[in-house]
């Protein structure tokens, strides 16, 4: 793997240290230090501003534009919508001028530059010495309780006498997306003493947001009311002599009036909590959620701060509001991916939240029954029937306009599917696979009914002109991944109806009634899964990736330069599609999500045979091959995939942190170690546990919950210690066991 780690935090196992100031990691810092609640999210920027390099990012979930103009030529089936997480306003918007001077650390000189951000709390710091005069400190937090509410704290302390300052506060809307675009006007606003109400609205969709804020400070100052074009605020003028500090509290409620109605006068008539209280409300928050959830690795200071970290942006990216939200590629941390979710979410994300708060699991499948509709849309877009889930989206349309993905690229759908079952499978809610799940089972039945073909002869069924999860293979036939997820499908889809027909219940007659289902389309659906075609070679044991992949060139991808690296910014795109290089796993995806339907000769036999031709170019990938190397032993090859998973944007591995966290791979980096070194599989019957024990670390321990438990595996040289708040039942090494309270294994 080309990727490189450049180490500049300082490691520690709950906090991140920037000491000092790089100004060439200003802009992955700056996502580094990424502050969301699923509901809201603010990326690091200086509050003061910079005129250096930066991306001063904020963004609500769901909030969104939508170009004016879309170029998409006039071929049918080609996407022609689109829309992206739409950058919103700085409400952490701040300028200081000290003996008139504007602070800016891009020109001005400073020192003793220190920011931390306390996984325990959420809080962020920053403080430096400006000119020797000052010190600077600014605190900032966005509330994991309350969603709608932020707090930016600044604090000036004098270090001479007789300091003139002044400081602007506000909220800013000339925030331009994409580095141009301005899409903010202010509807109206009030200011009542400290506090203020504005209303903004987006330029094309007409989507609206509410703030309302109020200023609080101890000092004996004046805030004046402050407006400068769409910059609304409080403008404040004091000197300090050597020692004073002088504090202002901004508290902030944003209201996205696009997922929520609300009262506005009672909302504008609403005490703000302050910013203690919300400082206690995110430690509880956290220390529960670490108290059910955290990895605990001792032996290895370094992945131990990469997984916290990772844990402390899931949490903080996603906690199941129930406002139909979805977790984008990106997280609420920039605009790159436009804030979209895309299969990922089924794949990558959703077992970390199903293992610590199956109702966030729910809730993020909920998602796709609320946008079933569009999924449907989409499909017969596509001349299909059914449902056909996007690629790429933020509120259910199919966003992606790259045609190749969007019309050949089937794994959303299947991984819809697939999750149903999952979430099912582990947490046995058969009320929701009655009453949401088995509605969308049927119409993606039906897609994948519609989209296949049968071959010349009628001998076989499968998909034709597709697009696998491996990106650089277009427009091919029979992808293994493609064909078997969708065999799966069907039969996930008829056994739930069997399931249906046995309870008997309501919600099941009336999804029978609704979709008009009749017994002559499940023959159909029986008929395509004894005939889908699968590719594979019982005397190899290779299942081959499509039709064709092996006559094709092959590429020894160890002697591709480092410096071609990423690909996709040095070479012609379909010099990518030419030869039998691998973006990502593709049948080992499959092996993966079935885990248990394969035989360790398969995993083997493949693994060998599809890791030397993978290039990794998605972050996805490598836990993925890591998780797998595990489970045949391979141990340095799963802790050489597994360094890069927990701290690949810490070290910024892939050179475009920069741009945004890499949230969906941050799951892949739990995955990595529950499934990875914890042996755990959830496809089956029964829970599976087979931890081991990687040489380099003493030990390390996860939990997760699960059947209602609060589960503790501590993994030791000798010893598996298991903790259970209830009896539950897992396959722990190939045995039946069952655990309630202390549970000790020995090697
Ligand atoms: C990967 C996709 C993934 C997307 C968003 C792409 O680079 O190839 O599988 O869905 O990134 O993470």
């Amino acid at each position: 793997m080309p990727k490189q780690a450049t180490r500049y935090y300082k490691v520690n196992p709950w906090k991140i240290i920037e000491e000092g100031f790089d100004k060439n990691r200003s802009m992955v810092s700056e996502s580094i230090f990424s502050l969301a609640n699923e509901y809201m999210g603010s990326r690091g920027n200086f509050e003061e501003g910079y005129s250096g390099e930066s991306l001063v990012g904020n963004y609500f979930n769901g909030l969104y534009e939508v170009p004016e103009r879309i170029e998409t030529g006039g071929y049918l089936g080609i996407s022609k919508k689109n829309h992206y997480m739409v950058n919103s306003v700085n409400s952490f918007y701040t300028r200081i001028y000290i003996d008139e001077k504007l602070i800016d650390l891009n020109k001005e000189k400073f020192s003793d530059f220190y920011r931390v951000l306390d996984l325990k709390t959420g809080l962020l710091t920053r403080e430096y010495i400006f000119e020797n005069k000052v010190k600077i400190t600014f605190q900032k937090l966005i509330s994991l309780k309350e969603y709608h509410n932020a707090y930016s704290i600044l604090k000036i302390e004098s270090l001479v006498d007789n300091v003139n300052v002044k400081v602007i506060s506000g909220f800013d809307y000339s925030i331009v997306h994409f580095g141009k675009f301005a899409y903010w006007q202010i509807e109206n606003h009030k200011e009542v003493e400290n506090k203020g109400f504005i209303k903004a609205i987006t330029k094309n969709t007409k989507m609206e947001l509410f703030t309302t804020y109020e200023f609080i400070t101890a000092n004996n100052v004046k805030l004046n009311y402050y407006e400068n074009e769409k910059i609304i605020g409080r403008e404040i003028k004091f000197n300090l002599k050597n020692k004073e500090t002088f504090e202002l509290e901004k508290r902030i409620t944003n209201y996205n009036l696009h997922k929520e109605k609300i009262n506005e006068e009672e909302k504008s008539k609403k005490e703000i909590t302050s910013f203690k209280e919300a400082l206690k409300e995110n430690e509880e928050f956290l220390t529960n959620f670490f108290e059910t959830s955290d990895i605990e690795i001792v032996g290895d200071e370094v992945n131990q701060q990469g997984i916290r970290y990772s844990m402390f942006q899931l949490i903080s990216t996603y906690q199941g509001l129930g406002l139909n939200n979805n977790i984008g590629a990106k997280g609420l941390t920039g605009e790159a991916y436009s804030g979209h979710a895309f299969w990922d979410t089924e794949t990558y994300c959703l077992p970390f939240y199903l293992f610590n708060n199956p109702a966030s699991a729910k809730d993020l499948l909920l998602f796709r029954y609320e946008t079933l509709e569009n999924a449907k849309a989409r499909a017969r877009e596509l001349d299909c029937k059914g449902a056909c889930y996007p690629i790429a989206t933020l509120n259910g349309d199919e966003a992606c306009n790259l045609w190749q993905h969007a019309s050949l690229q089937f794994q959303p759908t299947s991984g819809v599917a697939y999750a149903i079952y999952h979430y099912v499978n582990v947490t046995n809610d058969t009320k929701f696979l009655e009453e949401y799940g088995l509605e969308m089972l049927i119409e993606i039945s039906r897609f994948f009914a519609s989209r296949g073909d049968y071959n010349g002869n009628h001998t076989a069924y499968g998909y034709y002109g597709v697009m696998g999860p491996d990106e650089f293979q277009m427009m091919v036939n029979h992808n293994t991944y493609t064909n078997y997820m969708a065999k799966r499908s069907f039969e996930y889809t008829i056994s739930s109806l069997k399931f249906g027909e046995k309870t008997n219940n309501e919600a099941y007659h009336k999804i029978l009634e609704k979709e008009k289902l009749e017994t002559e389309e499940i023959n159909t659906w029986l008929d395509m899964i004894s005939k889908m075609k699968i590719l594979y070679d019982e005397n190899t044991k290779l299942f081959e990736q499509h039709a064709g992949y092996y006559d094709l060139p092959h590429i020894d991808i160890k002697k591709i330069p480092v410096t071609d690296f990423p690909l996709y910014a040095h070479w012609s795109y379909d010099h990518l599609y030419r030869n039998d290089m691998i973006k990502q796993p593709d049948v080992l995806m499959m092996m993966f999500l079935y885990n248990q339907s394969f035989t360790l000769e398969q995993k083997l036999k493949n693994y060998e045979f599809y890791e030397p031709r993978t290039i990794h170019e998605s972050s996805l990938s490598p836990s993925v091959h890591s998780i797998l190397a595990l489970e045949l032993g391979k141990e340095k090859e799963g802790l050489d995939f597994f360094g890069f998973a927990t701290r690949m944007d810490l070290d910024d591995y892939n050179r475009n942190t920069c741009e945004g966290l890499h949230l969906t791979s941050i799951c892949a980096a739990w995955l990595n170690i529950v499934y990875g070194f914890g042996g755990l599989r959830s496809d089956g019957e029964t829970l599976v546990l087979k931890p081991t024990l990687p040489k380099s670390w003493q030990s390390y321990k996860f939990k997760f919950k699960y059947d209602n438990s609060n589960i503790e595996v501590n993994v030791g040289k000798n010893e598996i210690i298991i903790n259970s708040s209830k009896e539950i039942t897992v396959k722990l090494y190939d045995q039946i066991t069952k655990i309630k309270g202390h549970y000790l294994w020995k090697k």
